[in-house]
């Protein structure tokens, strides 16, 4: 059985799209910009102000700025190249 699959470039995202679980507002973040900034970011979404990621506890890590980090890094380096792979599942 053959299965197509979509390749994408890591060095192609140039921004990360969230999407608050309480209240489905979308963020379009810059990776460059998430990746410089002091976050965690604050929902814009009307009077949720959920902490965007907040990761529950009092972890002081932000996935979604270490994401943005290595990102960057990986589109520097000099040995490999990251590729992204989605199989074509048909499904719009
Ligand atoms: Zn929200």
């Amino acid at each position: 059985m053959s299965e197509k699959l979509f390749k994408f470039l890591l060095s192609e995202f140039k921004t990360l799209r969230v999407v608050c679980k309480k209240c489905k507002t979308v963020v379009e973040l810059d990776v460059a910009s998430l990746a410089a900034a002091g976050l965690p970011y604050k929902c814009p979404g009307p009077g949720c102000q959920e902490v965007l990621p907040w990761m529950g506890g009092i972890d002081r890590t932000n996935p979604l700025q270490e994401l943005a980090r290595a990102m960057l890094a990986l589109e520097t380096c000099k040995s490999v190249e990251v590729q992204l792979i989605v199989p074509d599942t048909g499904n719009p």
